[in-house]
């Protein structure tokens, strides 16, 4: 059974009488997807119970018209939480979530200032923060994010090596469709047209043309590239087809 649950206190009672069983934590912020589909699976393999989390979080955005088309479907992601069996979606409201009215961050002074960082102003502090948020709400043993935002994986790993938190940071494989595009919830914002073009972005990205060669492949094929990465013996990219930003990394 699924149980949707809003207050922190409602989940602290609830949480008290776990004992020791283990708890896997998935955020998320909403509009679900095989891609978060995997990380539900993959925590309800190795936690007895877990806990899904729905929070669209506003600090992490950094352009309004973003925030405001974030694609909103609370009805169909709890069927999903549903038919996988996931014991607890919690859908906190903003005031229950940041009863400091924002006032308390998390910053990362390095790492967060490359790649999406450099183009997203602010977006990183505001994972940190609202990560930091729910692993202290949910104290769950697990908590499971995916490669495909890998710059934010890395990110919270080191929050949580920093913060000795006592939650151990899953990476998930990316996900992606039959054509190679990795799931995102702003796939649905790309026209047909733009979906056939936003194909080339992953083919690209995983050839062995140079950085600069993609970027400029990419530009003649009427990409908008915001960056071509490769560090640490991984390629980073984002790009926007039309008003629709889209990353990814192998
Ligand atoms: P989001 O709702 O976009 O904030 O994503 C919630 C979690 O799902 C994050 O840890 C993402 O990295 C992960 N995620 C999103 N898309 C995918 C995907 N295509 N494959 C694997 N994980 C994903």
């Amino acid at each position: 059974m699924t149980t949707i649950i809003q207050t922190l206190a409602e989940w602290r009672s609830i949480r008290s009488n776990l004992g020791n069983a283990p708890i896997g934590l998935v955020p998320t912020m909403g509009n679900l997807h095989a891609g978060h589909g995997s990380l539900l699976k993959r925590s309800m393999t190795e936690n007895q119970n877990t806990v899904l989390s729905i929070f669209t979080n506003p600090t992490q955005f950094d352009e309004v018209t973003d925030f405001q088309q974030y694609p909103k479907t609370l009805e169909a992601d709890i069927q999903l939480a549903q038919s996988l069996g996931v014991n607890w979606v919690l859908t906190p409201t903003e005031a229950e979530l940041y009863p400091d009215n924002y006032r308390y961050r998390v910053m990362e002074t390095e790492q967060s200032q490359t790649l999406c960082g450099k183009v997203r102003s602010g977006h990183f502090m505001g994972v940190l923060t609202v990560v930091l948020k729910l692993l202290q709400w949910v104290k769950p043993q697990r908590a499971y994010f995916g490669e495909k935002d890998f710059q934010q994986l890395q990110l919270i790993r080191g929050m949580a090596e920093a913060f000795f938190l006592e939650t151990e940071i899953v990476a998930c494989a990316t996900v992606r469709d039959s054509n190679g595009l990795a799931l995102s919830s702003r796939n649905q914002r790309l026209s047909p047209a733009q979906y056939q073009l936003a194909l080339a972005f992953p083919s690209l990205l995983a050839t062995v043309f140079t950085d600069q060669e993609i970027v400029i492949k990419l530009t003649e094929l009427g990409f908008e590239v915001d960056y071509i990465k490769t560090q640490e013996g991984r390629r980073f990219g984002a790009v926007r087809v039309g008003g629709v930003r889209l990353i990814d990394n192998f």
